[in-house]
């Protein structure tokens, strides 16, 4: 006997056999028990969820010879058929390969004849959002008036491209994931049947391999059947889909702990010579580190197992949220630069002697958060790459949080302090802190608020003199939440009355250091971090 692949074999061929859709099961289910049948369903969600699967098992409880039932037979002539699908009562169209108006027009002729030796006569469109407009027109005119007995199961995994005018006559049902857990849990049910031994790492990398849908596990699991036979070890699964064992990233990340590059280096070239593909082994580092922030932050994750998880908790102490989310900016950048680069093997070697170097990086970064107080703001703490802007800077002690303040957070001290009463000297006094909230507001609203020509305590009302359209504008855009933050302050709550005062120049702009140079000059370590991390200096407030 040939061998039949577990998607076909495993079907789920009643309502309790579907996973994961129990939203939808109990529904249908309790519809078919009170008779009240729609004409028109509309399934939508992910592929291999169970659409086509519920959708014949709906068929089968309406025309079962015991139908409409919740629990069809499954032997009868009728569901046999079904399960065959070679009932002439229950008609599957693939809407991807049916997609033009006369296949429709077929349909609606078809339509015609009442069902042979059943209740229904039923349609189950596949992908229905594949059918052309036109061929959608058509179908929409048998919605409108459909036969008596006659049921539409429609299923699409992209419901936007199906007409709204459809939708509206259906009864939608979204078919969600199926989690890693239950996955997993019928993954094991069926390896008992079979008589197949498999470990649960390889339960799990297959789960999650699937992503949500069943029909691909069990395609993923006959794989494995088919290379390993009865004995499924997660070794011979990891050579089949090509996946880097966690064992690897745990390396590499112990040697960046250790600031080890010399050996982390030579590791990457081991990776190298196996012909890793290099998008790959980023994409497989960035889901770990995604692990390791998540436990860090004590997020139970389902789709990893107690072993690992002990791995996962034990390497999280070593590493501080913000050096975790550090190391993931690196990765995400790598990984756009990899896709450009003519030398992707540079690119990485570049990458591991970075992440050996945070800390260092990181001290100067400290140096640059004291003085951004000053005049300077640090704006690119990352090489040159977009995408890693405005990443959080990493702390220099690893096991402490939050060493290195993101620039514009809101000091310490500030929290601690009383309110007080809103007069000219106390604003006078405050404005400094002042300036600190609205950059949190954002950038250009601090500079404005710093180049008003005067401000005043006036009653409740803080008067601003704005010089320029440009920064009255951006003042009044952030009047409220402005009002709100200096509020916070003083007693009472503050209004702010903004006046504009046209004169030239329209920008002003106080830089309390004369050029960068001098800066870098002053401060050779700032000079020393610009270089190694190919930042930029700007002049801010
Ligand atoms: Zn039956």
């Amino acid at each position: 006997m040939s061998y039949i692949v577990l998607a076909r074999k495993y079907r789920p061929q009643s309502f309790k056999e579907v996973y994961a859709q129990d939203h939808i099961t109990e529904i249908l289910q309790s519809a078919i028990s009170t008779n009240r049948i729609a004409h028109a369903y509309l399934f939508t969600g992910p592929r291999g969820v169970g659409k086509t699967s519920l959708a014949r098992i709906l068929a089968k409880s309406l025309n079962c010879v015991n139908g409409p039932t919740i629990t069809p037979c499954n032997s009868c002539s009728n569901c046999a058929e079904i399960t065959a699908g070679t009932s002439p009562d229950v008609i599957e169209i693939d809407g991807a390969s049916n997609t033009s108006v006369d296949d429709i027009r077929e349909l609606q002729h078809e339509l015609l004849y009442p069902a042979s030796g059943s209740k229904y006569k039923i349609y189950i469109i596949d992908e229905v959002h594949m059918l052309s407009k036109n061929a959608f027109n058509a179908l929409l005119k048998t919605l409108e008036e459909p036969p008596d007995n006659v049921i539409f199961i429609f299923a699409t995994t992209e419901p936007q491209k199906v007409l709204p005018t459809i939708i509206s006559r259906c009864q939608r049902y979204d078919f969600k994931r199926i989690p890693i857990d239950s996955i997993v849990q019928r993954l094991q049910e069926i390896s008992l049947m079979e008589g197949i031994t498999i470990d649960t790492e390889s339960l799990y990398l297959i789960a999650r391999k699937a992503d949500g849908g069943m029909r691909d596990a069990l395609s993923l699991m006959d794989q494995a059947i088919s290379y390993c036979m009865n004995n499924i070890t997660i070794d011979k699964v990891r050579q089949i889909f090509s996946v880097i064992p966690n064992q690897i990233y745990h390396n590499f990340l112990t040697l960046i702990y250790e600031k080890n590059a010399q050996t982390l280096i030579n590791e990457l070239h081991q990776i190298f010579e196996q012909g890793i593909d290099l998008q790959e082994f980023i994409s497989g580092m960035q889901d770990f580190i995604r692990i390791l922030l998540l436990r860090k932050l004590q997020v139970q994750i389902k789709d990893i197992n107690q072993d690992e998880q002990v791995m996962f908790d034990e390497l999280a102490k070593l590493f501080g949220q913000n050096k975790l989310m550090y190391i993931l900016s690196y990765l995400i950048a790598c990984k756009t630069d990899l896709k450009t680069s003519s030398n992707p093997y540079l690119i990485l070697e570049a990458l591991m002697i970075k992440l050996c170097k945070l800390d260092e990086m990181e001290d100067i970064a400290k140096i640059i958060e004291k003085l951004n107080y000053g005049s300077i703001t640090q704006t690119q703490p990352i090489s040159n790459i977009s995408s890693a802007q405005s990443q959080p800077v990493q702390s220099k002690d690893s096991t402490k949080e939050s060493a290195v303040k993101i620039p514009d957070a809101i000091s310490k001290e500030e929290t601690t302090v009383v309110k007080l009463q809103f007069t000219q000297d106390n604003l006078e006094q405050l404005w400094q802190r002042i300036l600190t909230r609205a950059k949190k507001i954002s950038q250009m609203c601090a500079i404005a608020l710093e180049s008003t020509t005067s401000k005043k305590a006036e009653g409740k009302k803080l008067c601003l003199t704005v010089e320029g359209n440009t920064f009255y504008n951006c003042l009044k855009t952030n009047l409220e939440a402005l009002e709100s933050s200096i509020s916070e302050l003083f007693e009472k709550p503050v209004k702010i009355s903004l006046h504009l005062q046209e004169t030239e120049p329209p920008t002003k702009v106080n830089i309390q250091h004369t050029t960068l140079e001098d800066i870098k000059q002053e401060n050779p370590e700032i000079d020393k971090f610009v270089k190694l991390t190919d930042s930029v200096l700007v002049k801010t407030l």
